[in-house]
């Protein structure tokens, strides 16, 4: 049985995303995957939820541009109705670079796909949600980056720069609409297991990342789902403009 209530993921195909569309779903949401190139892999993640007998559907569309985002939660409002959670998780991560060989394209294309896709995405999930627009509020939860904090030097200070601008943007959403029966969050977590790793020269960072994780581990992508879970549902109902970090203390 739903609980009328609607959820959209962005970049759930796989990764934290479908983990995180895989739970809600448990938890009685429609849900919405969001995907940009693999549909195959948005699909299994559909089957596995319609399996569960949950309610799902997926949506392609690149979140980084306006057109694309508007057409995706048109399709949301027509096919689920109201919605009630929007979790920004897209993010892209390039190759372990110092700052002098970072490109201005790569610089670009990294806030464009991380922090212009929240902004976008946030903007829409607003005129739905907030009171002021005769919405009956709602919960917006940003996954951010421990690397928002560390800076990710001679790494990625690209990808550190753009989650930093997600926190910033997190707090200052949270004030704003806080009147506005929406609550704003994000997680921050550190290493995960999850294919955003591919790029080159990931596995011997893994390798040394671990070593120093107090928990002396990775996370799975189920345990940031659950962090997510809990800042989007009325579990935290009390919580605004904060960030749980699943990082195993790092
Ligand atoms: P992932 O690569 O599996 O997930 C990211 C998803 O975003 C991919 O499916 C990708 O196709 C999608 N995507 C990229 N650009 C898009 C666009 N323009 N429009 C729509 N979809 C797009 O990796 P993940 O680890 O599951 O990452 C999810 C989030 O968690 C990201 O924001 C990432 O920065 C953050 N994060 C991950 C880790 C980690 O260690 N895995 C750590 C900290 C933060």
């Amino acid at each position: 049985m739903g609980s009328g209530k609607v959820a959209l993921i962005t970049g759930a195909s796989r990764g934290i995303g479908a983990e995180a569309a895989k739970l809600f779903a448990r938890e009685g949401y429609a849900v919405c995957i969001n995907y940009i190139a693999n549909a195959d892999a948005a699909e299994n993640v559909r089957q596995a939820i319609l399996e569960e007998g949950g309610t799902c559907i997926t949506v392609q569309a690149d979140v980084s541009q306006s057109s694309e985002v508007r057409r995706l939660f048109e399709t949301v409002d027509r096919e689920l109705g109201c919605l009630t959670v929007l979790v920004n998780n897209v993010g892209i991560l390039q190759t372990q670079s110092r700052v002098e060989d970072i490109s201005e394209e790569r610089f670009l294309n990294v806030l464009q796909t991380n922090v212009m896709s929240c902004f976008l995405c946030s903007k829409e999930a607003i005129q739905r949600m907030s009171t002021r627009h005769g919405g009956s509020g709602g919960s917006i939860v940003n996954v951010s980056s421990g690397a928002s904090k560390s800076g990710s030097p001679n790494e990625y200070v690209d990808y550190a720069a753009s989650k930093g601008a997600m926190d910033s943007f997190t707090r200052g959403l949270a004030l704003e609409v806080a009147q506005e029966g929406i609550r704003v969050n994000a997680v921050r977590p550190g290493l995960i297991y999850t294919d955003i790793h591919e790029t080159g020269g990931e596995a011997e960072r893994v390798e040394r990342l671990k070593s120093i994780i107090p928990l002396r581990r990775g996370g799975q992508a189920i345990e940031v789902a659950e962090a997510i879970y809990w800042l989007a549902s009325d579990k935290s109902s009390f919580v605004t403009g904060s960030f749980i970090d699943p990082s195993g203390g790092l």
